[in-house]
């Protein structure tokens, strides 16, 4: 089966707000699978589900990945809220779902993460530095949110025309 397509800025699916996760499902065990795949061929250290077209609260993440197969070791988050936030960092981030950009982005520090694995049991992890702010970024995803929404209005408009006019050419270079 071929990969699952990520699915890209401005697509109006990667604003919709995604639906707790009740029963934890073949399809939602298939769908972890599939998103860990993606993440690991884009490749990216996080991918969330809206991502793949799927409006369910489920992220994946591998924050220190290496390229072999003992080197990874993906998280799998359903339902994730964070709570117990610390402090203030910056970090220059980028997004599988928005093309050839970064952007600096201020969030929280040190966070506890809690959810549900895929057997249902709780996670509770304290994350800082990379690992806090990628579990923000995904958890953004789980509610409609990009971290371009989270930059100034001035540089996101600026990256919104530059993406635009890479669409025009994508378009023009299709129909010759
Ligand atoms: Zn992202």
């Amino acid at each position: 089966m071929p990969l699952r397509e990520v699915v890209l800025f401005p697509d109006p699916r990667l604003k919709l707000v995604s639906k707790p996760i009740g029963e934890i499902t073949d399809e939602i065990r298939m769908l972890a699978a599939d998103m860990i795949e993606v993440m690991y061929d884009e490749p990216g250290i996080g991918l969330a589900a809206p991502q793949v077209g799927a409006s369910v609260r489920m992220f994946v993440i591998d924050t220190e990945w290496s390229d072999d197969e003992v080197g990874r070791h993906p998280t799998v988050v359903l339902n994730p809220e964070i709570s117990e936030r610390e402090g203030r960092i910056t970090w220059d981030e980028g997004c599988l779902s928005v093309p050839d950009y970064n952007a600096v982005v201020e969030r929280d520090a040190k966070i506890t993460l809690r959810g549900l694995d895929l057997e249902g049991k709780p996670i509770v992890e304290r994350a800082e530095g990379l690992r806090a702010v990628c579990i923000q970024h995904e958890v953004d995803h789980l509610d409609g949110i990009l971290f371009i929404d989270r930059i100034s209005r001035l540089k996101r408009s600026l990256y919104v025309k530059k993406r635009r006019k890479q669409l025009a050419e994508e378009a023009a270079e299709r129909h010759g």
